[in-house]
């Protein structure tokens, strides 16, 4: 980046480092010069303008050239046969030493975006850091690592070997926070230097592109902080039409911006090494010499390169080791609820009421179980109202699977109503529905930040106005962090994701298992349909023998029968008889079942006046009253199937009545469900017990001569009859007051 393209106070906000291209700054640091040659002849096509400074010549004389005039065979060839074995883009290469004007240079090659890349590095300049015994020492040093059992012994250990191998003022392990910003984890420095252990920076002290870079090359080495910038000539590269690409190169410039940034704090020199941890950037090891420029040789860097990669390794093994015990207790909480629910069916008893459940699970002040927007508080929670809005707000920002948070009130204002109970927020949708949930919640955690110079002013603006430095303080400033929780660990979140979809899988399961019974319900329904068909069909025929054969003898022997003996046989005719009708109402029972419904245009009010007249005698004897709040709609039903409906209702309405004045009201009215339809007595009521058992076949409440009773299959045909418009019918009825018996009919 040249000064004229310098960020101004005018066009950029803090974070516009985030958008500076620092892969293309068409210059280099000058410990060494870069050419960039075209394939397959070798040609050079740009160079860094110190590049005759060490080959001879003059810049004209270099650009253009084939390789092989400044260049030795072997070297050529060395510098092909590497490139061959490495075709893709990828970190540069070393290639070999070689020594021209009287200098020694290390060779790097590489290609990048359809260039190839040699870079030739100085090796006498300002050497510090000696390679003897590196094997040795590097072995020594693996050993050492492995032995620690902490994460943070490791980490003391890891930057004490870097120190020791590189002779840095200073060494530290430096880790990514979650929002973005780091802190110093582990510190070796020598005597006489200010500690930065503790320390955190802003997230824009290390910003978005360099984070991209840090993913590319393992390690960065600027050996003089206070270089002057090598332009590469010419600055477009004729191959690609761009600016060469500089990701993998080993002599990129810095950012301006950076290099102001370490000489703020004192650095004349610096190494950096990346640390990845399961393949994601976990921090970085920053080398920082204080004293002088330090050059530390290609050997010395690849044996620190070798120890960084030992650190990542070990990150995650370390790492997990620490999480060994607490992911143990999750996993026991976790088998504990999902085995509870799978046994109970009942998430709120499995999750909340027993123990171990939610509150045992993540550690968390409280937890919420909210099944169809209904909470089920447990511990320290918002009140019902607060966690019912805050599920609302997570439905509609429709999260697929986790969303967790240590600072809930950043993104949902309400939550600033209770940081004290839920700073931090870990929830997991747990249905189908927008509106089941488990949630935890996290207390805020007050604590003191050390922040190396105060986070909200990450950069200085020059006197006139014009420009942007980083900043130069680094003082200590000491920020109160508050309504924010501590966060959720990583074994946390897996360990929520893991029991989302162990409930999940639960739910699956069970619908099967329901689906299965429904059709084993459907199966022998039908065939329960089909028995009692068969039985009823086939119990009349012996049926009307026995009363036939009854009604013989009584015609022709009741003379010579004793009166005790014709008495029995009158009770056999009468059983007979009385079995027949409860035959005739099973087989009516079973066709109902059976048979197909002919569903067409149907006027209530119509068979509403048919019903009427065919009970008139009986509605004349009782001497009720019949009111008809009509008109009734038109429906779209069996109307002889409903007609049954009507009359059995009708005609219970007037048997079950002991009242002088008999009144039977039939009507509809609107309700949830649609049309509702009632007909309404004012007889002897139904005790709530019996308002559901009614409607079970042979269901009796009476003995069959009182009320005139019949056999106990009305409203079970009703029922069934209904069911198969997909409706319903119910009873609602006050013990001597009387019952409204309503339906509805749900055939569109
Ligand atoms: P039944 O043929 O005996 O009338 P139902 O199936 O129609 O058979 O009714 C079942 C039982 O429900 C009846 O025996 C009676 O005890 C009770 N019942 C039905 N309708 C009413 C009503 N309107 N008021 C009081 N009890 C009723």
């Amino acid at each position: 980046m040249s000064e004229a393209e310098l960020v101004t106070v005018r066009n950029v906000d803090l974070s516009n480092c985030d958008r500076e291209q620092i892969q293309f700054p068409a210059a280099t640091l000058s410990h060494g010069f870069l050419l960039a040659l075209r394939e397959p002849e070798m040609t050079i096509v740009q160079a860094g303008e110190n590049a005759p400074h060490f080959l001879g010549g003059t810049l004209d004389q270099v650009l253009g050239q084939r390789m092989e005039r400044w260049f030795n065979d072997l070297l050529i060839r060395q510098v092909l046969e590497r490139m061959i074995q490495n075709p893709q883009d990828g970190p540069a290469i070393h290639v070999n030493r070689t020594s021209f004007g009287g200098r020694e240079f290390d060779v790097f090659a590489h290609r990048c975006s359809g260039s190839l890349i040699l870079e030739f590095e100085l090796r006498e300049e300002m050497a510090g850091g000696r390679t003897l015994d590196l094997y040795a020492k590097v072995h020594a040093g693996i050993a050492r690592l492995q032995r620690e059992s902490t994460l943070q012994a490791f980490l003391d250990t890891a930057v004490k070997q870097i120190r020791e191998f590189t002779g840095f003022d200073r060494v530290m392990a430096y880790q990514f926070l979650e929002d973005g910003s780091g802190a110093v984890r582990a510190e070796a420095v020598a005597e006489g230097f200010d500690p930065f252990l503790g320390l955190h920076y802003p997230p824009s002290d290390i910003p978005l592109p360099a984070r991209r870079l840090f993913k590319m090359t393992w390690l960065r080495h600027q050996p003089d902080i206070g270089y002057k910038p090598v332009q590469i000539v010419p600055a477009i590269n004729p191959i690609t039409g761009h600016s060469l690409d500089l990701s993998y190169a080993l002599l990129r410039s810095v950012s301006v911006m950076y290099s102001q940034y370490l000489k703020n704090m004192g650095t004349q020199s610096s190494m950096v090494m990346t640390l990845l941890k399961n393949g994601e950037l976990w921090g970085l090891i920053a080398c920082h010499h204080h004293r002088a420029p330090r050059h530390v040789h290609f050997e010395t860097r690849t044996a620190c390169e070798f120890l960084a990669h030992m650190v990542s390794l070990l990150l995650s093994a370390k790492d997990e080791q620490e999480g060994y015990e607490y992911r143990a207790k999750l996993q026991t909480t976790m088998s504990h609820m999902v085995s509870t629910a799978a046994v109970t069916n009942d998430l709120t008893k499995a999750l909340v009421d027993q123990r171990p459940g939610l509150l045992d699970f993540v550690d968390a002040g409280g937890a919420a179980l909210v099944l169809h927007g209904k909470p089920v508080l447990a511990g320290a929670t918002p009140e019902a109202e607060q966690v019912q809005a805050l599920v609302n707000w997570l439905g509609a920002r429709g999260e697929p699977d986790l969303f967790a948070t240590d600072f809930l009130s950043a993104v949902y204002a309400e939550a600033g109503e209770y940081p004290a109970i839920a700073s931090g927020l870990l929830a997991i949708p747990i249905g189908g529905g927008k509106d089941d949930y488990i949630l935890w919640f996290r207390p805020e955690f007050q604590r003191t930040v050390n922040w190396a110079g105060n986070p909200l002013k990450p950069v200085d603006i020059s006197d006139d106005g014009q420009r942007l430095f980083p900043r130069a303080s680094f003082a200590i400033w000491k920020e109160l962090v508050r309504s924010k929780s501590k966060p959720w660990k990583t074994v946390e979140i897996e360990a929520a994701r893991e029991l989302r979809s162990s409930l999940l899988e639960l739910a699956v399961r069970q619908a099967e298992k329901l689906q299965a019974l429904y059709r084993d319900l459907q199966r022998s329904h039908a065939e329960l349909d089909a028995f009692a068909y068969i039985a009823s069909h086939d119990l009349k025929e012996p049926l009307r023998g026995i009363h036939n054969y009854s009604q013989f003898v009584l015609e022709d022997e009741s003379d010579t029968l004793s009166k005790d003996a014709v008495e029995k046989i009158r009770t056999v005719v009468r059983l007979t008889r009385r079995m027949d009708q409860l035959l005739d109402n099973l087989l009516h029972y079973a066709r109902m079942g059976r048979q197909g419904l002919e569903i067409g245009a149907c006027d209530l009010n119509k068979l509403l006046s048919e019903t009427l007249d065919t009970l008139a005698t009986r509605i004349q004897e009782s001497g009720a009253e019949v009111k008809v709040h009509g008109p009734l709609p038109e429906v779209h039903a069996d109307c002889t199937r409903v007609g049954e409906v009507l009359l059995n209702l009708i005609s219970n309405a007037l048997k079950y009545n002991d009242k002088e004045r008999k009144v039977v009201e039939i009507g509809c009215e609107r309700g949830k469900e649609g049309t509702v339809f009632f007909v309404r007595d004012n007889g002897i009521g139904i005790a709530p017990e019996h308002q559901e058992s009614i409607f079970s076949i042979f269901r009796r409440l009476h003995p069959q001569d009182r009320f005139g009773g019949g056999a106990g299959a009305g409203l079970t045909i009703a029922r069934k009859i209904l069911e198969r418009h997909e409706g319903r019918i119910w009873v609602e009825s006050i013990p001597g007051e009387g019952s409204t018996f309503r339906f509805t009919i749900g055939v569109k």
